[in-house]
C-alpha cells in the first residue's frame, strides 16, 4: 500500500485491466481480477470508500424488503452472501441478531412475515440454530420493553450481520495489492484514452502531486458508484438505462440515549422500514431514502432528514424523546440505483446492471454492499469472456481468500482474541472494554498496532493508542490525511464525537510529522477535519 511506487508503476506499466472507482464494488473487481492473474489496476478520485461504500446501514444483510417486492434471485444472492463474507473476515463481519416487532394494524402482519422470513432463510441457506423465531407479544415486549406497546403484535428474531463498511472496503483493496494490482487513492480518472474508437486506457491526475498521466489498459470498467453516468457521459455512451440516485441519512445518538437491547428493524407510518443499531457506546439510526438531484461530492443531512428519523424513533420508542440536540454526528450517502420509470425512490430495484459501450467501456452499477463479491464476478468473467479468451485464467477465487487480519478458524477465536487482548490493554492502561472494537475493526492486525504502542508509549495511553492506529493507517492502508483516518481507517469521527476534539490536534501533529507538512498543509488539514465536525451535525 505504498502510494508512490504504486503511482510509479501505473504510469510506467501496461494493465490488462484498469478500474475506476475504489468504493466496494471497484475494490472487489480489482480483487477478483488479480488474484485470477489478470494484470489489474484501481484509481479513487479520493480516498477509498469515500463515496457510498462509508455511508451505508453497516449490515451484511439479505434485504428483507426485497422479499416484499418479489426479488427472490436477489435475496438468495446477497442472502447466501452473507455466510461467505463472515467466513472471509469473522472480525469484521459479525453475526446480528435483528428484532422485528410486528404491528396490529400495519406491516407485513404476522403469518405473511412468519412465512417470508422462513423463506428468507431458506433462500440463503441460513443454519438451523440461526433461522428465524416468531415471538408472542409479551415476548417481543421483554426482548424491547422501550417498544410503544398500543399495537404491537408480536415479533421475530431473525440472523443478520453487521460490519463497518469502510474497512471492509479497505480490506479487500489490500487484499487486492497482496494479490499483485495497483491500486492508488486520490487519483481521478479525468478522460479516456482511444485508439481507432476503442479505449486502451485513461488519462489520470494526480490529486496530491497535481501531475496528470495516462494508463494503459485493454479493458477499462467503471464502477464509480453515484459517478457511473458522469464517466458515461465522457465516453458519449450515456444512452438507455441511467441512474436514479437517491439519498440515505443516519443518525447517530449515545446509546443511554436510544438504549435498544439489540439491533431492530421497525415499521414507520409511512410504510418504510428503519434500522436502529448498537454500536459501542453509540446507536445509530437509519436510513431515509429520498431522490437526490444535488452535488455528488458534497452529501449532507439537512433538518429535514434528522426530523424524520427523530419522528420516527419517537413513534416507536415513546419514552425516548430524542431531540435534534440527542444527534452527535450524521452521515448521508447516494444509492447509485438503476432508474426506472414511474417507481419512486424506495420501490427502486437494489439489483446491480452492467452497461457496455461501443468504444468497450464496461460500466456496473445499482447492487449493495454485500454482493460485492458476486458482481465483481460477474465482471471479470465478462472481461475475460469479451477481451482474454484467448488467454488462460482461472474461475473466480474471492470465495477462499480471507482478508487481512481475518484468519481465525471459527467465530468463536474473535471472542478468544478480544479476551486475550483485555490484560495487554490493561498493561498499557487502558480499558479492556476497547479489545471489542480493535478486533472487530482490525482482526489480527491489531497486535501489530499494539506491539507498535508498547514501543512508543507515553503517559498518556488513550492518545498513545490513537497515534498507533494513525501509524498504521497510513504506513499499512494508504491513509493521506487526518480526515481518511478519522473517518474511513477507524471509525472515529462517527462514533467517537465527543472525544474526538481531544484528538484532532495530536493526530494532526502525527500526521504532519509522518508526512513532512509544512505549517501551511497543517493549517489546511486542520480546517478540513473541523469543516466535517461541524457537518455532521450542523442541522
Ligand atoms: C444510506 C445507504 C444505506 C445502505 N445500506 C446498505 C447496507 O446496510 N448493506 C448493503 O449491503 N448495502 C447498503 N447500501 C448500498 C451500498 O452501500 C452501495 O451499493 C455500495 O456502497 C456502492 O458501492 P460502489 O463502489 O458502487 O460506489 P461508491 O462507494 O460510491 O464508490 C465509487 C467510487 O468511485 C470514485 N470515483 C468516481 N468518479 C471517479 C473518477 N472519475 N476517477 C476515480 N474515481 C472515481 C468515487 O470517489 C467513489 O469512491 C446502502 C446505501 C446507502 C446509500
Amino acid at each position: 500500500m505504498n502510494r508512490s511506487y504504486n503511482i510509479q508503476q501505473l504510469k510506467s506499466e501496461s494493465f490488462d485491466l484498469l478500474i475506476i472507482g475504489g468504493g466496494i464494488t471497484g475494490a472487489g473487481i480489482a480483487l477478483d481480477a488479480a488474484s485470477r492473474g489478470l494484470k489489474t489496476a484501481l484509481v479513487e478520485k479520493s480516498d477509498f470508500a469515500s463515496g457510498t461504500s462509508s455511508r451505508s446501514t453497516k449490515l451484511i444483510h439479505g434485504g428483507l424488503r426485497y422479499l416484499k417486492q418479489l426479488e427472490f434471485a436477489l435475496v438468495k444472492e446477497v442472502g447466501s452472501e452473507r455466510a461467505i463474507v463472515h467466513r472471509l473476515a469473522p472480525h469484521l463481519v459479525v453475526p446480528e441478531k435483528m428484532l422485528l416487532p410486528l404491528y396490529e394494524k400495519r406491516g407485513l402482519g404476522y403469518w405473511l412475515t412468519s412465512i417470508g422470513l422462513k423463506i428468507y432463510d431458506w433462500l440463503a441457506g441460513v443454519k438451523e440454530a440461526d433461522q428465524r423465531r416468531m415471538l408472542t407479544r409479551a415476548q417481543t415486549l421483554a426482548h424491547e420493553p422501550m417498544l410503544k406497546t398500543d399495537d404491537v403484535k408480536g415479533g421475530a428474531i431473525y440472523a443478520e450481520y453487521r460490519t463497518d463498511d469502510a474497512r471492509l472496503t479497505i480490506g479487500i483493496i489490500k487484499l487486492a495489492v497482496s494479490n499483485g494490482a495497483r491500486i492508488c487513492n486520490y487519483t481521478e480518472a479525468t478522460d479516456f484514452i482511444y485508439d481507432q474508437e476503442r479505449i486502451v486506457g485513461i488519462k489520470a491526475s494526480d490529486k496530491i502531486s497535481k501531475e496528470d498521466f495516462e494508463i494503459k489498459a485493454i479493458t477499462v470498467v467503471n464502477a464509480a458508484g453515484p459517478w457511473v453516468d458522469e464517466l458515461r457521459s465522457l465516453n458519449h455512451s450515456k444512452k438507455g438505462k441511467q441512474l436514479h440516485l437517491t439519498k440515505g441519512v443516519h443518525i447517530v445518538v449515545p446509546y443511554h440515549r436510544l438504549p435498544v437491547r439489540q439491533a431492530i428493524y421497525f415499521d414507520v407510518p409511512d410504510g418504510r422500514m428503519i434500522f436502529a443499531i448498537p454500536r459501542g457506546r453509540t446507536t445509530y439510526i437509519g436510513t431515509t431514502d429520498t431522490d437526490y438531484q444535488g452535488d455528488k461530492n458534497h452529501v449532507v443531512t439537512t433538518r429535514e432528514d434528522a426530523h424524520y428519523l427523530i419522528q420516527a424513533v419517537n413513534e416507536t420508542f415513546p419514552s425516548a424523546l430524542l431531540t435534534s440536540a440527542d444527534i452527535e454526528s450524521s452521515w448521508a450517502g447516494l444509492r447509485p440505483l438503476i432508474h426506472e420509470e414511474g417507481k419512486s425512490a424506495s420501490e427502486l430495484s437494489r439489483k446491480d446492471e452492467i452497461f457496455e459501450s461501443n468504444s468497450g467501456l464496461i460500466s456496473i452499477a445499482g447492487g449493495k454492499l454485500t454482493g460485492y463479491r458476486k458482481m465483481a464476478e460477474r465482471v471479470v468473467d465478462k472481461v475475460i469472456d469479451r477481451d482474454f479468451s484467448d488467454r488462460d485464467f482461472p474461475q473466480c477465487k474471492t470465495e477462499e481468500l480471507i482478508l487481512p487480519g481475518g484468519d481465525f478458524h471459527e467465530y468463536a477465536d474473535v471472542k478468544k482474541l478480544e479476551s486475550e487482548l483485555v490484560s495487554r490493554l490493561d498493561a498499557l492502561n487502558l480499558p479492556g472494554s476497547e479489545a471489542t472494537n480493535l478486533v472487530h475493526l482490525y482482526g489480527r492486525q491489531v497486535l501489530l498496532i499494539l506491539d507498535h504502542l508498547e514501543k512508543n508509549k507515553t503517559e498518556h495511553p488513550e492518545c498513545d493508542l490513537i497515534l498507533a492506529k494513525a501509524w498504521f493507517a497510513i504506513h499499512y492502508e494508504m491513509a493521506i490525511s487526518p480526515l481518511d483516518f478519522i473517518n474511513r481507517r477507524s471509525g472515529l469521527l462517527y462514533f467517537n464525537h465527543p472525544k474526538i476534539s481531544r484528538w484532532v490536534q495530536p493526530v494532526i501533529d502525527y500526521f504532519a510529522a509522518e508526512l513532512q507538512w509544512s505549517e501551511t498543509e497543517k493549517i489546511k488539514q486542520l480546517g478540513e477535519v473541523n469543516q466535517a465536525l461541524k457537518e455532521i451535525v450542523n442541522f
